[in-house]
């Protein structure tokens, strides 16, 4: 016998016929044997209904009360699913987050779990009963009974924070889509369903857009080794399959807060090429990253800050052996990328520069815990290391180091991070991920025909995955720039320490690889990507800070789009970036902000370019089926 947790989103339980048919499923779960607990979402969009009538009342509503109000509507599901059970004559009992004991911080409309008493649960599972739960919520303590929601989308972290706690089987997630694809259908009707998907991509993509999977969710799959797929409630189809590593030995007191970093990594085989005053029109990166393709010429980590004027800095990382090549490129491409600038004064130029290193912390969820990065450029600070580069995902953290630095970076970096030092981590830089079985210990009790479902050992050794999986877009983002900003340890220290306090997520950092020398201090733009919602506070709080740290203006753009690729066979693999580039070029879509990380690359674009060219890359890499997605209304 398993045990299973169910979650059904909003679509899922989106009416009466609906609620009738996730009881008939759960009846059919339970007759073959299984134990259930189910996770339920508020109906259709009742989220979005209360979050309407509360911006009647107030623009900025009390984030308590807040909480209050958006609870109820899972309050709501949790009865009806239990009286549609025990219609059919199956034994369920509803309770809500308080009372199940999910313990989360006291943040109020983002609350991390804690903890999860599982008493009371396993009692009723152990009389039979299917216990239904309120998703999206918890309380403050077992004190307080603070009433808190966990963030838009949160049932599914919900729902998987169970699974771990009550060392579920497995988790399955129901929704309106039949498992995860490679872009959102609603944009482009012919993505098609993957199978399986790691859960480092699936990370990635959760967090750049594709509101499939709460990104919370996957990263307590990733850490707690919970096996987890993704399924049509409308259908009987398997579903795509999210593949963690072997799950290791991990505490489920504070279950979302511990240990967010898993290794300490360093690869001191690197070079950085910079291209400064490049023309800000399409095209650019496509040209350059081309050549560069063609040359095969694999390139790590590559970066395109904005700047002020119409040119931008284009910069990218090799590993040294091949630094000759990739140089003797930008410099072949520069004086034709120059002639199109027109002050001859502010000509394009090509700088080296080969004593780099870049040291990464890896672990997950890195992007929606600003905390970790900013005390990652905080330990640098106080090592006295300069950060020349900077490259984040929800997975891995890297800085780009002076190589003098590197083993200092990396000693402060451990004792910060409370890693040990025997652990292999030289030159990880851009080693293919391993792909692991996953249900080693579990899938020996697949008590249902669900479970044999799961595609155990097809990726049990090392495989080669395509170099892109998925594409996603974000157009809830707006981008920050800060100019003139000191170029000396402990700027992004700061920056981000004042970001963290006010628990705001970055995503793409960008400093520019020009220096300029103002007041007799070397200068350059910090650019980065927030939340749009945390935009405008984001940008007043700096502005009020920037006089007294000797930064120049705070630049508000709300008016963006980002899109990305993800895909673990992405490392190794020269010419990537360039098709992605190239897709947008022949389109005229200009890149504003370019950020890589190792399985990722983001680009950013005017809000009004962003369908079309997640559309286009879409279609470049060849994701697109024959069959096209309808979407049950
Ligand atoms: P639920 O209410 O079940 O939680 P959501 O609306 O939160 O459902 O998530 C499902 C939606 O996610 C789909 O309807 C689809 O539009 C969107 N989506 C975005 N990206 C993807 C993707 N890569 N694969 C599948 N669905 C995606
Ligand atoms: N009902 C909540 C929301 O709409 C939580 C969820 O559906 O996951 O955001
Ligand atoms: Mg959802």
């Amino acid at each position: 016998m398993a045990l299973i947790v169910q979650k059904y989103g909003g679509t899922s339980v989106g009416s009466v016929e609906r609620i009738q048919a996730v009881a008939q499923r759960v009846y059919q779960t339970v007759k073959t044997g299984n134990s259930l607990v189910v996770v339920v979402s508020a109906m259709g969009k009742t989220t979005d209904g209360l979050v309407k009538i509360a911006n009647e009342i107030s623009p900025n509503p009390n984030r308590r009360e807040m909480d209050m109000l958006l609870s109820t509507g899972e309050q709501v599901t949790i009865a009806l699913v239990s009286m549609a059970l025990q219609e059919i004559g199956q034994p369920a009992i509803s309770m809500t987050g308080a009372q199940v004991g999910i313990v989360t911080e006291a943040e109020h409309t983002r609350a991390r779990i804690l903890h999860i008493e599982t008493n009371r649960l396993s009692r009723h599972i152990n009389q039979g009963k299917v216990v239904v739960v309120a998703g999206f919520q918890g309380i403050s303590s077992l004190r307080d009974m603070e009433i808190t929601t966990l963030g838009r989308g949160g049932s599914d972290t919900s729902a998987v924070a169970l699974a771990a706690a009550l060392q579920a089987d497995f988790c399955e997630i129901y929704t309106d889509v039949p498992g995860i694809l490679t872009t959102d259908p609603r944009l482009v009707p012919e993505a098609q369903l993957m199978d399986e998907i790691t859960c480092n991509e699936m990370l990635e993509l959760a967090s750049l857009g594709a509101k499939v999977l709460h990104p919370r969710a996957v990263e307590i799959a990733r850490n707690y080794g919970v096996p987890l797929v993704v399924r049509s409630s409308w259908t009987d189809a398997a579903g795509t399959w999210v593949r963690s590593p072997k799950n290791q030995e991990r505490s489920l007191v504070n279950l979302e807060i511990a240990r967010p970093v898993d290794n300490v990594e360093f690869d001191t085989d690197q070079a950085k090429v910079a291209l400064l005053r490049v023309p800000d029109k399409p095209g650019v990166a496509a040209r350059l990253f081309g050549e560069i393709s063609r040359q095969d010429v694999d390139v790590d980590l590559i970066i395109q800050s904005i700047h002020e004027g119409n040119s931008n800095d284009i910069a990218f990382t090799v590993t040294t052996p091949i630094l000759k090549r990739a140089e003797a490129v930008a410099a072949a491409i520069a004086p034709a990328l120059r002639s199109q600038s027109h002050p001859k004064s502010d000509e394009a130029e090509v700088m080296v520069e080969q004593n780099i290193a870049k040291v990464s912390i890896a672990g997950a969820g890195m992007i929606g815990r600003p905390g970790v990065a900013a005390k990652m450029f905080a330990t640098l600070a106080e090592a006295e290391v300069n950060i020349q580069m900077i490259s984040t995902s929800e997975v891995k953290v890297s800085c780009v180091v002076d190589a003098t630095e590197c083993e200092r970076a990396v000693a402060a970096l451990r004792k910060a991070f409370e890693i040990e030092a025997d652990k292999e981590t030289r030159g990880q830089g851009r080693q293919k991920e391993t792909f692991y079985t996953q249900h080693s210990a579990r899938a020996k009790r697949p008590a249902s025909a669900l479970s044999a479902a799961m595609p155990a050992g097809l990726y049990s050794t090392q495989h080669s995955p395509p170099p892109v999986r998925g594409v996603a877009l974000d157009m809830n983002q707006a981008r920050l720039a800060i100019r003139q900003v000191p170029d000396r340890p402990g700027m992004a220290a700061r920056l981000f320490g004042l970001l963290a306090q006010h628990n705001v997520s970055v995503d793409m950092i960008i400093q520019s690889q020009r220096c300029r020398v103002i007041d007799g201090i070397p200068r350059r733009d910090i650019a980065f990507t927030v939340s749009r919602i945390d935009g405008e506070s984001t940008q007043k709080m700096l502005t009020q800070v920037a006089a007294e740290l000797g930064w120049g203006e705070v630049v508000l753009d709300n008016a963006i789009a980002k899109v990305s690729i993800v895909g673990a066979g992405m490392v190794g693999q020269p010419g990537i970036a360039a098709k992605m580039f190239e897709a947008l070029a022949q389109h005229q879509i200009n890149i504003q902000m370019i950020a890589t990380s190792e399985i990722k690359i983001s680009c950013v674009v005017a809000q009004e370019q962003g369908v079309k060219a997640l559309q286009l890359i879409h279609a470049a890499f060849g994701l697109a089926g024959s069959e096209k997605f309808i979407i049950p209304a």
